[in-house]
């Protein structure tokens, strides 16, 4: 028996439908939010109720009106405010705006959030839970001699980051002296410009690391379990494109020391809901923390398909205030969660990748998806006279293949590809099919330096 009646998703797409339908499995109504520009998404129409919101405010600004969204949910009678990912998702003054509503926001404790929403302080926590980061600034870099000094330290490469940036957004690598205090200074600008804080820090860059992230679920009352790990190394531009889990090309070792150091960080900040803890691992297994990110991620669905847990419903009945042991979680402890097999899931974009992954727009004029068994579809406008608009992501559908055996997932997510039919806007496809039947790929031998060090499957 559900707490909540009536669950708002403070999102669009893709991730608000795949909430509705894990609140309408729980038999809760759902609320939906739409800009003026999304009154054509199919988000809107996949919920029970759905209003308009933003006005006079610009397409995302729509996203973040906090006030505008917790008036909105108190008028219509909601329970809890699920925040899905981007957006308000990670702000903890949105939280704070719930709790004085009355209203349940799905997520961690404001004060987790705030901790957390800085990757200096993050890197700290991480210090003090005794887990390894790359080397870096202990503070914010505020002047030329802050970041001389610890180039001279450390040598090149290195790589600003943005406090507060995300998204893969806010980063520069700096390969020698003469580019540094430039870098810094155009950083901490863009950093203001970006993320409303001119906060950068300095970390030494590892060379093709592997990014591997481990998901943890954490109730109310210290109890804590990781769903295992995925490997999102498949990047560009530091922007996931496909992830696999479990991952092939780390030791059970090194698997062991993540989950440890991943539950070590959550129960430092007194963890609660679902959250991922990310980690860089160099060629040799060493492993670094990098962040966590205390929200439900894009890629949540591959760890689903191996461990069989719905993250979204269990996020839901964290909130509701049921402990893990619950029958409606059934996590009663660590050895409880079992995974199958291998899942993958690709990002298929509106973009072009004969022209530098220029994102593409208009009305589709065919939308004909990959089936069968093994496949899991999460679309956000993916459907024939579907209208994508330049003003979002430019995310179409989530592909995700499963199969007990690596190998055949591969296959199968090759099959899926080619059986896809998307026609009037340019999309990813003929990259992401390149990718999958790379040898490399069918290896799993990945890296952060994959997609770089292969110009040719941009074509
Ligand atoms: P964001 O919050 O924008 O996602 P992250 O800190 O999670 O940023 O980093 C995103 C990606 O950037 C990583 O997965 C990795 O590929 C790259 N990256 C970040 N820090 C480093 C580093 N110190 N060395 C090498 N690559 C890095």
């Amino acid at each position: 028996m559900s707490q909540f009646k009536k669950i708002l998703v403070a999102n669009r797409s893709e991730i608000a439908i795949r909430i509705f339908r894990a609140c309408t499995e729980l038999g809760i109504q759902t609320v939906a939010i739409y800009s003026e520009e999304d009154r054509l998404s199919l988000h809107r129409y996949k919920a029970d109720e759905a209003y308009l919101i933003g006005k006079g405010l610009s397409p995302v600004g729509a996203y973040l009106d906090i006030p505008g969204i917790v008036a909105l949910a108190k008028e219509k009678g909601v329970d809890a405010i699920h925040p899905g990912y981007g957006f308000l998702s990670e702000n903890a003054d949105m939280a704070r705006a719930c709790a004085e509503a009355g209203i349940t926001f799905i997520g961690p404790p404001p004060e987790v959030l705030d901790a957390l929403g800085d990757k200096v302080s993050a890197r700290a926590i991480a210090e003090r839970a005794k887990v390894p980061v790359i080397p870096g600034t202990k503070k914010a870099v505020k002047n030329d001699q802050d970041a001389l000094l610890f180039a001279k330290k450390h040598g090149f490469p290195l790589i600003i980051k943005a406090a507060h940036g995300g998204g893969g957004r806010g980063m520069t690598i700096v390969h020698n002296r003469e580019q540094l205090l430039d870098a810094v200074a155009r950083s901490r600008s863009e950093a203001q410009k970006a993320f409303g804080s001119p906060k950068v820090f300095i970390e030494k860059y590892l060379e093709r690391p592997k990014h591997i992230e481990i998901q943890v679920i954490a109730d109310r009352y210290g109890n804590m379990v990781h769903l295992f790990e995925r490997d999102c190394s498949i990047q560009r531009r530091h922007q996931k494109v496909i992830e696999i889990a479990p991952s092939r090309s780390i030791k059970p070792g090194v698997k062991d020391k993540l989950y440890r150091d991943a539950l070590s960080i959550c129960a430092e900040v007194n963890y609660v809901n679902a959250g991922t803890v990310e980690f860089l691992v160099d060629q040799d297994g060493n492993h670094y923390f990098i962040e966590v990110n205390p929200r439900v991620q894009v890629e949540h669905t591959i760890t689903e398909i191996i461990t069989g847990r719905d993250i979204v419903q269990t996020q839901i009945r964290i909130a509701e205030g049921y402990p893990l042991e619950h029958d409606t979680i059934r996590i009663p402890s660590q050895s409880k969660v079992k995974k199958s097999g291998y899942a993958i899931q690709l990002r298929i974009t509106s973009e072009d990748p004969a022209n530098q992954f220029a994102p593409d727009t208009g009305k589709l004029t065919a939308f004909r998806a990959g089936e069968g068994f093994g496949i899991r579809l999460d679309s956000g406008n993916g459907f024939e006279g579907a209208v994508i608009t330049p003003h979002y992501d430019s995310l179409l559908t989530k592909l995700c293949t499963w199969s007990l055996d690596y190998d055949l997932a591969v296959t199968k997510a090759l099959r899926a590809i080619r059986e896809f039919r998307i026609r009037g806007v340019k999309t990813n496809l003929p990259f992401l099919e390149n990718m999958v039947d790379h040898e490399r790929f069918r290896k799993g031998d990945l890296d952060t330096g994959f997609i770089d060090d292969h110009p040719e499957l941009m074509q």
